[in-house]
């Protein structure tokens, strides 16, 4: 399985370079070069299996040689054994049709522990075979960094640093990245905002020198690694409702565009999937993307759903590379373009992405009237996130297909909002329960990429 990138001029590599990179070369994502399919028969037999079977099933043919079957369901295992519920991914009924998929079991409480769990267990795997060692840096609005850290943390050959923006992300979130005890694990507070610490890290990726002196690799959603492992939980679930032999629709809190695309890979790998519908607050860009086929930046406003406050949402250029035809070229000029400001997407490419995705927007309000109405009728504490999600689907869905929402955190992590809107403080889970009793440890720094990149120097080689 070779993989291929978004802007056609970077080499094609195998599944451990891919995911070891991250980025391409040529500043584009990588993608399949084909997409394997499993068969109606393939899909059945997955009635009744464990979703550490299912995920073996799914992920198999994209790894190629990088790991020996053996090896490969052992990750897995690792990976998904720290989860709080045994399904792992349980689904839950909200109503006539209408499906939760609860993704917020996992050790940081989102979505992106499934993903992270696994590439920490991949990226460990395949450096102790090599002998080299890593150093991973990430910058965060919250989720992706507490889920980085709690994957990473102990592991022998890698460091990982995590810049997110001081005094600005919530207190659970901060907790959660501050309280591991590893020493390979390090926590900044960068003085600025979320922009500021993905502006320094992209500068450590200009900066070869520094890259190729540490061996910096990112974790960031653009990590293939990170799609695959998401989409294992589009076949659990519409396997546990009938799949093959019914069609299901699945609804997704939207931001950057890397959840649903693995929806769009289970599709295309065979799995009967109607519609992906996208669903976004109120930084709305690839709603009205969808709605119109201009693709232009505005300024972030902040939301109660802050993991999806995003002006640009970087794993569409995947979805832009399959509706353009997997022309590299156009991929790129579009990017060009984006520099500058925005783009029209081509109405040939409008009519693909058209075939897969419908969407919708939601405002703040119609969030927290979410959040009280499901709790109140649907028998669930809904984040603020999935209760964006809950909304589009009801409003846009088909009576005659299954509608299956994810919830993509769990509601304690944003206590304010979820109270704000139903009265209720979700409590922490047990498991965790302790986390306001923890020691902390960061290190504040300030918005300075030379101060940055001397720290970690400093850090690694202590
Ligand atoms: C990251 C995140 C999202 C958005 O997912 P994308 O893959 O970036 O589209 C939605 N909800 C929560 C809680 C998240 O952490």
């Amino acid at each position: 399985m070779q993989y291929i990138s978004t802007r056609g001029k970077a080499p094609a590599l195998g599944f451990e370079d891919t995911m070891l990179s991250g980025l391409a070369r040529d500043g584009g994502l990588y993608v399949p070069e084909t997409i394997p399919t499993l068969s109606a028969d393939d899909i059945r037999a997955m009635h009744g299996l464990s979703y550490e079977e299912i995920a073996f099933r799914v992920m198999r043919p994209f790894v190629g040689d990088a790991f020996t079957d053996e090896v490969f369901a052992d990750l897995i295992a690792k990976a998904y054994a720290n989860f709080g519920h045994d399904a792992r991914a349980p689904l839950v009924q909200l109503g006539n049709g209408h499906f939760l998929l609860e993704l917020f079991h996992g050790p940081t409480l989102a979505f992106k522990d499934f993903a992270m769990q696994l590439i920490g267990q991949m990226f460990q795997e395949a450096l102790s075979r090599s002998g080299k060692r890593v150093t991973i840096v990430g910058a965060t609005s919250g989720d992706t960094g507490s889920a980085a850290i709690e994957a990473f943390r102990g592991l022998d050959a890698v460091d990982v640093f995590i810049l997110y923006p001081h005094g600005r992300v919530s207190e659970v979130q901060r907790r959660q990245m501050t309280t591991p005890v590893e020493s390979n694990v390090h926590a900044l507070a960068l003085d600025g905002t979320f922009d500021d610490c993905q502006a320094r890290l992209k500068d450590m990726f200009n900066h070869f020198e520094f890259r190729d002196s540490v061996k910096l690799a990112g974790v960031n959603s653009i990590n293939w690694g990170r799609v695959l492992a998401q989409v294992v939980y589009y076949f659990s679930s519409a396997v546990s409702l009938g799949a093959p032999d019914r069609t299901v629709s699945f609804t997704v809190p939207t931001g950057n565009f890397g959840d649903i695309f693995a929806g769009y890979i289970a599709k295309r790998m065979g799995l009967p999937i109607d519609r992906l519908v996208v669903a976004t607050n109120q930084n709305d860009i690839l709603h009205r993307c969808l709605s119109t086929g201009g693709y232009v930046t505005d300024s972030v406003t902040p939301s109660i759903s802050p993991s999806m406050d995003i002006q640009v949402s970087s794993n569409f250029e995947r979805a832009l590379f399959d509706a353009y035809n997997r022309d590299g070229n156009a991929v790129a000029q579009l990017m060009d373009e984006l520099k500058a400001g925005g783009f029209h997407v081509s109405q040939g490419a409008m009519q693909v992405l058209r075939e897969h995705y419908d969407s919708g927007g939601v405002s703040e309000d119609e969030t927290l009237s979410m959040i009280a109405h499901a709790n109140r009728h649907m028998g669930e504490l809904l984040c603020p996130h999935s209760a964006i999600g809950v909304k589009v689907a009801e409003d846009l869905r088909d009576p005659n297909v299954p509608m299956i929402t994810l919830a993509t955190a769990h509601p304690a992590k944003f206590p304010d909002a979820v109270e704000k809107a139903s009265g209720i403080r979700p409590p922490l889970p047990d498991r965790m329960a302790d986390l306001f009793d923890r020691d902390e440890r960061v290190t504040r720094v300030p918005n300075d990429l030379d101060q940055l990149e001397t720290l970690i120097k400093d850090r690694i080689a202590s």
